[in-house]
């Protein structure tokens, strides 16, 4: 078993003396700046001005802009989308960076790829969350955590491990467990979660089911909520206590279906597919066709999330769950979109 770290195996005095800036105020960036700050941890804001900055301020912070927190801080943690992370570092952080300062991340994407180069004489390191922002602050306030993983790029310090394991306490994931990985591992196994699993598999195995069945003439309604709403709390079962839990909850008709029809679904083609959408992350084959485009401002991504939010299910689904008032809108669009 790998080694995972809780709250006994940090240091509770790394931050003292410190300055931590966080840059960008979103998802992540709110709830790392709150649960450091609830931790004592001294935190400032990076932000440019808008929507972002002046929660920042309402919630309390003081805020910058990221070139004046960047310069400050001992300790800067970029919590920007990560596609305009590379601009931002090379306009606005770059030049802040001193010798010995730690720069941070919580997703590798953009250190892996070469996207953005730090300078040889600070650490860089990343600790991500395995879960959405909002999740991170409300697991927080309720004395537990979201799990996270802790990487080394660079240890000119000798400290960065220290200094992971500290930000992690602050943050509130040592409560749930920390594991150490590299760059490399963290990036390539988050894109081939949230593409083959969490996300590109999941909803395409939702809108497979529900086309399947409304194609055969059955009612978009009823092919929603089996294929759809049911999926929660099924996820919610396999959450608590793995695919054992979830398979003594449903009936055993349900799973004598799951045995001899679950591998005729996901089969051997399926998985050779995933392998090949693993390859194309490890070569950088996804990256690139990413980085591309949003430099040509996202002509693809736009025309088909349009197609995708005028799906029938989408359609049905909207009208459903005007009826379900318990089922809550999550608190905000992000919290429903983004997977750690
Ligand atoms: P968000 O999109 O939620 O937040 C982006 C923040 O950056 C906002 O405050 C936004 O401000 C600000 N911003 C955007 N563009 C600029 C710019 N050009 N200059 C200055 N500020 C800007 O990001 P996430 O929290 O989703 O992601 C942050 C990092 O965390 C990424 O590396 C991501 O991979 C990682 N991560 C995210 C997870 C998640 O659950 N979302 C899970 C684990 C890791 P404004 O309001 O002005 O637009
Ligand atoms: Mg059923
Ligand atoms: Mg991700």
């Amino acid at each position: 078993m790998a080694k995972v770290y809780y709250n006994s195996d940090a240091n509770q005095n790394y931050f003292t003396n410190k300055q931590v800036a966080v840059i960008g105020y979103g998802s992540q960036g709110h709830a790392h700046a709150q649960n450091l700050r609830d931790s004592g941890v001294d935190v400032i804001i990076g932000i440019r001005q808008g929507k972002s900055f002046d929660q920042a301020k309402a919630d309390g912070f003081n805020v910058y802009t990221v070139e004046d927190a960047a310069a400050q801080a001992d300790v800067i943690m970029i919590l920007l989308p990560d596609e305009t992370q590379p601009k931002v570092y090379e306009q606005d952080i770059k030049a802040g960076l001193q010798a010995g300062n730690a720069l941070l991340f919580a997703h590798g994407f953009n250190v892996h790829f070469s996207q953005i180069v730090p300078p040889a004489d600070v650490d860089v390191l990343l600790v991500a969350p395995k879960g959405p922002g909002h999740l991170v602050r409300r697991t927080y306030e309720q004395e537990a955590g979201v799990p996270a993983l802790f990487a080394i790029h660079q240890d000119v310090t000798g400290e960065a491990k220290e200094l992971a394991l500290a930000y992690a306490k602050g943050i509130g994931a040592l409560r749930a467990g920390v594991l150490e990985t590299t760059f490399k591992e963290e990036t390539e196994t988050d894109l081939f979660g949230e593409q083959a699993v969490l996300c590109g598999g999941v909803t395409s195995l939702v809108k497979a089911g529900f086309e399947t069945l409304t194609e055969a003439g059955y009612q978009p309604e009823v092919a929603y909520f089996e294929c759809l709403h049911e999926l929660k709390l099924i996820v919610d079962l396999m959450y608590e206590g793995g695919l054992e839990n979830m398979r003594y909850s449903i009936s055993d008709t349900a799973q004598w279906g799951d045995f001899v029809s679950g591998p005729r679904i996901v089969n051997e083609t399926v998985k050779g597919e995933m392998k090949k959408v693993l390859k194309d992350i490890q070569d950088g084959e996804f990256a690139k066709g990413w980085i591309l485009e949003n430099q040509a401002n996202r002509p693809v991504f736009n025309a088909v999330n349009q197609r995708e939010n005028q799906h029938p299910i989408e359609v049905v689904g909207r009208e459903l769950r005007k009826m379900m008032p318990f089922v809550k809108q999550q608190q905000t669009k992000k919290e429903v979109v983004t997977v750690a």
